[in-house]
């Protein structure tokens, strides 16, 4: 669906939950306190979501979270999504700790593609990062993602200006056929207290990393990032550099939160309580209608652009976890 700044609003990310098995610390550190279930969309609210979603021209579904692996019954949601006539993509974004095992369920479900989170090459900094000893782990369900035929992304929020972190992360692009991308820190939540590298900074350590290196201009997916070929490499690096290089003008997305609200963007609480809706005594068409009218709404006033430049005027306090990055 087309917004008031001609921008076509297809992509919607879905926080399925708000817990996490780790507990980075610019997402969701220690101590932080999750939703009761009951406030938790289940999948039968989210399918009803996505059916309108679908019926106001959005073609491409995300499931993140929280952590959308520890989600009961995942590939179920999967499947229902799957069955919703319009629906062209469905893809995940996940930390990987639980992935592997759960990959021929979630492949048999009608999962298209995965984003494997990954900040760091080096045991012991994942663990400071995370709070878990997992690195293996994860680039276990890497490589097994990639053998099974999925399309893999791998993301790493732009901590460090450690040039051998950023070697060995760009490394799993020459070994495998994945995109390995660099996502600045957004001034989110806890995110605020973690700035990371600025990507003009990080520009510089590629280009003296690797002087080969060129623009790829092949689509690669529906997202924000610019990409970059290393001569001899399977997959590309991607920049998503949502400070310095601000995308707004073709943001294409809206996100649906764990509790149902529906984010037009990441800066501001504004959006549509589709939870309120959802629960409401009335009959079903007209909570279709409903629906679909909040969020027709919601999405026509969707902000210029986001104001991360200055975060006194940002108006959205949640962190990210209940968000879904
Ligand atoms: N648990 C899953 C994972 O880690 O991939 C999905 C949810 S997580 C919130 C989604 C993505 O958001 C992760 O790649 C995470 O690193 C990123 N993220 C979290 N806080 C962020 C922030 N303040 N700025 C930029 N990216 C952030
Ligand atoms: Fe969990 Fe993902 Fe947040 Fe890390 S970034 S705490 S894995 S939700």
């Amino acid at each position: 669906m087309i917004d008031h700044n001609n921008r076509n609003i297809d992509y919607l990310r879905i926080s399925v939950t708000d817990r996490c098995n780790l507990r980075c610390r610019y997402c969701m550190p220690e101590g932080i306190s999750t939703l009761p279930m009951k406030d938790i969309l289940t999948f039968e609210e989210i399918r009803a979501v996505v059916e309108q979603a679908a019926e106001l021209g959005l073609r491409h579904f995300r499931l993140t979270g929280g952590e959308p692996t520890v989600r009961i019954g995942l590939s179920i949601l999967i499947r229902e999504i799957r069955s919703v006539p319009g629906i062209e993509k469905v893809s995940m974004t996940t930390n990987g700790i639980l992935l592997e095992k759960m990959l021929p369920d979630l492949i048999s479900a009608g999962l298209d593609s995965v984003n494997i989170s990954l900040d760091t090459m080096n045991r012991e900094k994942y663990l400071e990062i995370t709070g878990t000893d997992g690195l293996e782990t994860v680039l276990n369900s890497v490589r097994a993602a990639c053998s099974a035929g999925l399309k893999v992304k791998v993301n790493a929020v732009s901590l460090f200006s450690d040039e051998e972190n950023i070697r060995s992360l760009i490394d799993l692009a020459r070994e495998l056929p994945v995109d390995v991308r660099f996502i600045e820190m957004m001034p989110v939540g806890y995110g605020r207290q973690f700035p990371g590298i600025s990507h003009n900074e990080l520009m510089k350590i590629l280009r003296n990393l690797y002087p080969g290196m060129t623009k790829d201009d092949r689509v690669h997916g529906f997202g924000p990032a610019v990409y970059y070929r290393i001569p001899g490499y399977r997959g590309s690096v991607g920049l998503i550099s949502a400070i310095h290089r601000k995308f707004c003008s073709s943001c294409n997305r809206v996100r649906l939160t764990s509790r149902g609200f529906l984010k037009t963007c990441l800066c501001y609480s504004d959006g549509a309580d589709l939870r309120e809706i959802l629960r409401a005594d009335m009959p079903e068409e007209e909570k279709k209608r409903m629906l679909r009218e909040s969020m027709r709404e919601a999405i026509l006033r969707k902000p210029d652009a986001h104001c991360f430049e200055s975060p006194e005027a940002m108006t959205e306090n949640a962190a990210m976890n209940a968000i879904g990055g």
